[in-house]
């Protein structure tokens, strides 16, 4: 077996023990005689699956009583709709554009009321965050919007804006779990798991309980109802039971590598190593500006898109994968995430130094 060093922005690299211990529970989950996969989501078994996740998550980020966790479908993206139809009563909500994420996100809401754009940094390509200390917020804003850590940029938000008093929603799918967050700053976090938690097509949403209510805009399906999913703990209809399970054991892998603030040292080791290379590189150069850097998805460019091209080839051929800029972007983009081993960037750097020595 040979695995490579996997850089790719999600579905992403996961701890190797995880994989390990889904592999030897594969086919007998604990003495059931049957697989994660074959089992009801109504048995015992995996009631305790679900709620042992529950209960992990809720001690790593340190969640209160009065927000609800919940354990959804439809990826990321279904949170741009089921947002607006579950929090827009005034019809009104502000979004904060730093990207195709957020972008994606706001037209969605679109659909359901008046969504306004009240900052943007798209004039330079997204690739820093505004200043949010004083927008220009709506009154009657049913809450403000942000995209935390934008995956295509690389860009993170290191303070939160100021929703002056509005309720802040934040789409957090490149960052969950990378470091510590106090919850109480938010109405709803959540975000797809398939970058640092878990396999794709689970969300997750973390929602203030004055928030969740019957009062959702005419024809809201059931299914995107925040109530409906947080009455039945997560168990409404069929979940995706194989993709919480694993999410679960990540949960424990980060509790046992001593939770958020270990998280955090880690990362922001290898993200130093990695930032503090192309900050000295002459070939290299990071496309971020430095306060507002991710500490999880990396992009650079060498300013020539032909030796961009033969830096990504030459990588996968030296086992680093998926370095390849979004294609929205070009230019390569190394995504760090919790699961990537100190060596992984380490190495990387190193391959990186030796392209330079040979193409400058
Ligand atoms: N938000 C962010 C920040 C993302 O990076 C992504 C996916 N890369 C999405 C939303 C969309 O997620 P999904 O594909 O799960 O809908």
């Amino acid at each position: 077996m040979s695995r490579v060093y996997n850089f790719s922005a999600g579905p992403a690299v996961l701890p190797e023990a995880v994989l390990k211990e889904a592999a030897e529970e594969m086919l007998d989950y604990k003495g059931t005689g049957m697989s994660v996969m074959e089992m009801s989501h109504r048995s015992k078994a995996y009631e305790e699956i679900i709620n042992e996740a529950e209960a992990d998550l809720r001690e790593l980020i340190g969640i209160p009583d009065h927000y609800k966790v919940m354990f959804l479908q439809g990826g990321a993206s279904t949170q741009f709709a089921m947002i607006p139809m579950n929090l827009m009563k005034n019809k009104v909500a502000d979004y904060i554009i730093t990207g195709q994420w957020a972008k994606k996100a706001f037209k969605e809401a679109q659909l359901y009321g008046k969504a306004n754009a009240i900052a943007s940094s798209e004039d330079k390509v997204f690739s820093y965050i505004p200043d949010c200390s004083d927008l220009p917020v709506s009154e009657d804003a049913d809450y403000v919007y942000i995209c935390e850590n934008n995956t295509i940029y690389g860009t993170k938000f290191k303070t939160l804006p100021n929703t002056k008093g509005k309720t802040l929603v934040a789409d957090v799918s490149s960052c969950f779990l990378s470091e510590p967050v106090d919850i109480t700053k938010y109405g709803i976090m959540y975000g797809g798991v398939q970058k640092n938690i878990g396999p794709a097509g689970v969300a997750i949403a973390i929602v203030r309980e004055d928030l969740i209510t019957e009062d959702v805009l005419p024809g809201t399906p059931t299914m995107l109802r925040y109530k409906i999913h947080a009455d039945n703990k997560s168990l409404y209809n069929t979940p995706p039971c194989y993709g919480i399970y694993i999410c679960g054991k990540v949960f424990k892998w980060i509790k046992s590598m001593g939770g958020l603030e270990a998280m955090k040292a880690h990362n922001e080791k290898k993200a130093a190593i990695l930032y503090d290379f192309l900050d000295q590189s002459k070939l290299f150069k990071g496309t971020v500006r430095k306060e507002d850097r991710s500490l999880m998805n990396v992009p650079f460019i060498t300013g020539n898109e032909e030796l961009d091209a033969k830096f990504v080839k030459e990588a996968k051929a030296a086992g680093f994968e998926n370095l390849k800029g979004h294609r929205s972007v070009g230019g390569m983009r190394a995504s760090i995430y919790n699961a990537m081993p100190i060596e992984g960037v380490e190495k990387l750097v190193a391959f990186m130094k030796e392209f330079e020595g040979k193409n400058l």
